[in-house]
Parts: structure tokens; C-alpha cells; sequence
């Protein structure tokens, strides 16, 4: 398989090339070449195999520069930390099914792909002997599933910026209590914003990038996407196979559009008969919502709520999807959004809201709605839900009909404690893991918002 850009200006890449990189060189997305429809046949044997089996067999598809035996190397360590056998397992909860994406290290979905990609950047790095320092920032989830992700493996540093006590204490611990010689945390006096601001000037001083050899771990990265696709499948196969159906209905809370953009992708794999459509799950932040509804894909002013992953205007793999909607043309999928980078709002027409609609389905969940999801749904079924999962039951079952409907629970409700017990109206109880990471040890530098500190407390430390 060959990869190219969403706006058509790069030379072919194989695999291996797009695994360190973010935006191609011409500003577009890596894309694959071609995305494979699987025949009944192919789309059967896959049915029993375990997760790692499944997720081999997908990759096979995208990847062919990594030998399958590394390939499948790389599978087995990437999930054996897992806290659940299954890796992502799908239980019943009232009468709708919940995929459990939140069993890895950081009790949230990123892990699923984050734990593929650390392995991954490891190999080809040892193969190469080339070393890295990446460089992010984070708002809480993100950045603890990449340090999670990449603690221990050999070439590789991490710098991961977070605004000084303005994530959640649990979120902060998950970072700072990860002591490893190439692990830096750093917690910066200001906003998450400005943290992204320094992480993206850093970045733009080429001769700095260069240099240190920095590398992102953001939501647009390919290996992520393809990682993600595999959960798809599985519960597919659990679901169709539990109530003996051909479709089914699954709902995603989205922020990024990287998770339901790897759901696209696998319903174009196994067909629209198998995933009728896609339930695509916004809290406030609501322009994917206001896209699939009216087509009004308008930036309005980020507002914080208490499903913060989500909260996030500008989707950064929506023009993955636009390539795919145009029909892979990079001409129109670059015009589109180059003005929409000046105009900050695209309008799409009558007839492309209907096609939009023929793959997804949406509902945008307040705050207040999204608590009284977390109570009700407990109540109803003894499941507690964390307020992102909320946001995707509360949409899923607005449109619950015929379909089985499978939810994604992204996070463990004890990731976000104070929120579920307030919903409940009683303290939740931490997982023994959690509660002991208040009596760690931690470690992390507090630093100023100023690029120049940040600049030169990595190049004191980069490897
Ligand atoms: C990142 C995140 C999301 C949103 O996923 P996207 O891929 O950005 O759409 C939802 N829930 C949780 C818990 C997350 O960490």
C-alpha cells in the first residue's frame, strides 16, 4: 500500500514514511492510496480471531514495508499490558452494547493507538539507528497516553507541556508520576493554549526541529487512525454475532474527528450494510454536529465543559473525511480548505447534507443532559458512565431504533471523579491502580510561558 496527501502534491510514501510525520509536506493529510472493500468472504475470516490476530490481518492491508512477523511482534507487545484480556471488551448495559475502550494504561482510548505507535517508533528507529524527541502539548489525555506510550523504549526523549494546575489532578499525575530518564514533563504558567501556541512556533523554527530531531504524537498521524479501525471491527463481530443481525448502529463522542474518521474507514472496509451509519457525538463544541445537521461547518469560540477532550472547534482530521466525501480529489478537497482557512466556516449545499447524512447520524449533548445521562443510565442499568461515553450513549440513543446500537466508552469514569459523583449524587470508588498514584513521587520542571526557556530546557536534555 502507497500513501498520499489529501491535497495530491506529494510523492507516493510507503508506511514507514508517513509513521513520523504530522502534515504532509504540501499542508494536506496522508491518506492511503486506497481504502480495500472486503469481500464476505475476507470480511468471515476474520470473525473469530482475538484482538491481535484482527488487528494483524487490518494492518496487513495498509502496511507492506514491516515484515508480518514484527508486525505481529509489535501487535503482541503493543496490548499486553492491558488491564482486560479482550483488550477492548463490549458488555450489555440495559439494552444497548458498550465498547470498553478505556483498559490501557491511561484508562482512556488513546492508549489503544499510543501503545501501537511507542513500539512502532521504537523499531523503526532501532532499525534505522536514528533517535527522537518529541514534542507536544496537552490539555490531560493525550499527553499521558503518549508518555505511557513511550517510557522505557530506546531513542526516544519526550517533552510534553501541560498549563500548571489547570488539568485535573489525575490527568497531572498520570504525567508526572512516570519518572524515566527521557521522560519530561513540563507544567507551564499559563493556558492550555498557550502551551499549544509555544508547541507550534517550536516547531515552525525549522533549524530547531531539525536539529533536535522533533516529532509529534497528534491526532493526525496515520498509524493512530489505522490502530483505531481494528476496535470497529471487533465489535462488530461480538454485536452482529450476539443478536444474529447483518447491521448495526454505532455511537462515537468525537472532538478531533480521529476516532469516527476510523470508524468511517472500517465502515468502508465491511460496507454500509454491516455499520448502517455512524452516530457522531458532540458536547457543546458542537460544529461536527451543526456540519452533519445543516452543513454550517462554522468555527465558533472553544467553551470548556466536562467532557474536555472534546472540547475542540477545529477538527484536525475533518479533511480526511472531505478528501473521501469529493470522491479522493485532492484539487477540490485543497480549495476547500484553503478558504476555509481564511473564511473559518464552510457552507455545504442541500444535496451534500443528504450524502453527509447517508454516513452519519449527530446530536450535540449539553452539559446538564450529559449529568443526568451518568445518573440515569446508572440507575436504568447499575453502569456508570464517564461524562464523554455520556455524551455518546445520550446521542445513540436518541436514534435507537431497529439497529443494535454499540456506544464507545473513551474513558473510566474514576478519570474524571469529581464529575460522576456529582452526577451520582455519591463518591465513586477509585480503581486500586489510581488511588495509588497519589502516593507517587512525582516529577516535573514549571516553567515560564516563554518560548526561549522552553527552547533551551530542550536542548539541555534532548538525546
Ligand atoms: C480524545 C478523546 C475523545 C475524542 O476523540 P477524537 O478522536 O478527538 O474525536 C473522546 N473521549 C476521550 C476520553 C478522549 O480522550
Amino acid at each position: 500500500m502507497k500513501y498520499v496527501s489529501t491535497r495530491g502534491e506529494i510523492p507516493k510514501l510507503d508506511f514507514k514514511d508517513t509513521v513520523f510525520e504530522g502534515l504532509a509536506e504540501d499542508g494536506g493529510l496522508i491518506v492511503p492510496e486506497r481504502i480495500p472493500k472486503l469481500s464476505e468472504k475476507e470480511i468471515e475470516e476474520l470473525r473469530n480471531l482475538n484482538y491481535q490476530e484482527l488487528a494483524l490481518r487490518i494492518f496487513k492491508y495498509y502496511v507492506s514495508d514491516i515484515e508480518e512477523k514484527d508486525l505481529k511482534e509489535l501487535i503482541e507487545r503493543a496490548y499486553k499490558n492491558f488491564r482486560a484480556k479482550e483488550v477492548t471488551p463490549v458488555v450489555k448495559a440495559g439494552d444497548i452494547y458498550i465498547l470498553e475502550l478505556f483498559h490501557g494504561p491511561t484508562w482512556a482510548f488513546k492508549d489503544i493507538a499510543l501503545q501501537f505507535l511507542g513500539v512502532l517508533f521504537e523499531k523503526l528507529l532501532l532499525d534505522t539507528g536514528k533517535k527522537i524527541n518529541i514534542l507536544g502539548a496537552t490539555s490531560g489525555d493525550t499527553g499521558s497516553a503518549a508518555i505511557y506510550g513511550v517510557k522505557g523504549k530506546k531513542n526516544i526523549a519526550i517533552f510534553i507541556l501541560h498549563p500548571y494546575k489547570r488539568v485535573s489532578e489525575i490527568q497531572a499525575l498520570m504525567m508526572t508520576t512516570v519518572i524515566d530518564p527521557h521522560v519530561y514533563n513540563i507544567a507551564i504558567e499559563g493556558t492550555f493554549d498557550d502551551c499549544q501556541a509555544m508547541v507550534k512556533a517550536i516547531f515552525m523554527d525549522l533549524e530547531f526541529k531539525r536539529r533536535y530531531r522533533l516529532t509529534t504524537v497528534n491526532s493526525i498521524n496515520w498509524a493512530r487512525i489505522m490502530s483505531q479501525m481494528v476496535y470497529y471491527f471487533w465489535a462488530y463481530f461480538r454485536v452482529s454475532e450476539k443478536e444474529k443481525c447483518e447491521s448495526v448502529r454505532i455511537s462515537v463522542p468525537t472532538g478531533n474527528f480521529g476516532d469516527i474518521f476510523a470508524g468511517y474507514l472500517a465502515r468502508k472496509m465491511l460496507g454500509e450494510n454491516k455499520i448502517e451509519r455512524l452516530i457522531l457525538a458532540t458536547n457543546e463544541n458542537d460544529i461536527l454536529c451543526r456540519f452533519v445537521n445543516n452543513g454550517d461547518y462554522s468555527v465558533r469560540e472553544v467553551k470548556p465543559t466536562i467532557s474536555p477532550s472534546m472540547d475542540i472547534q477545529v477538527a484536525s482530521n475533518f479533511e480526511r473525511y472531505l478528501y473521501y466525501f469529493y470522491g479522493e480529489d485532492p484539487k477540490k478537497t485543497k480549495e476547500i480548505m484553503e478558504r476555509f482557512s481564511k473564511e473559518r466556516a464552510i457552507k455545504f449545499t442541500e444535496e451534500e447534507i443528504k450524502r453527509v447524512q447517508k454516513d452519519f447520524l449527530s446530536a450535540s449533548i449539553n452539559q446538564e443532559k450529559t449529568l443526568e445521562t451518568i445518573r440515569e443510565f446508572y440507575q436504568e442499568t447499575g453502569y456508570i458512565l464517564d461524562p464523554h461515553s455520556a455524551v455518546g450513549v445520550k446521542a445513540g440513543l436518541k436514534f435507537k431504533d431497529k439497529y443494535p446500537l454499540i456506544c464507545l466508552a473513551t474513558a473510566h469514569p474514576a478519570k474524571f471523579p469529581e464529575t460522576v459523583s456529582q452526577a451520582l449524587g455519591f463518591p465513586i470508588k477509585l480503581p486500586e491502580e489510581i488511588e495509588k498514584l497519589y502516593h507517587l513521587s512525582q516529577r516535573f520542571e514549571i516553567l515560564p510561558a516563554e518560548i526561549e526557556k522552553v527552547k533551551a530546557f530542550i536542548s539541555k536534555r534532548a538525546i
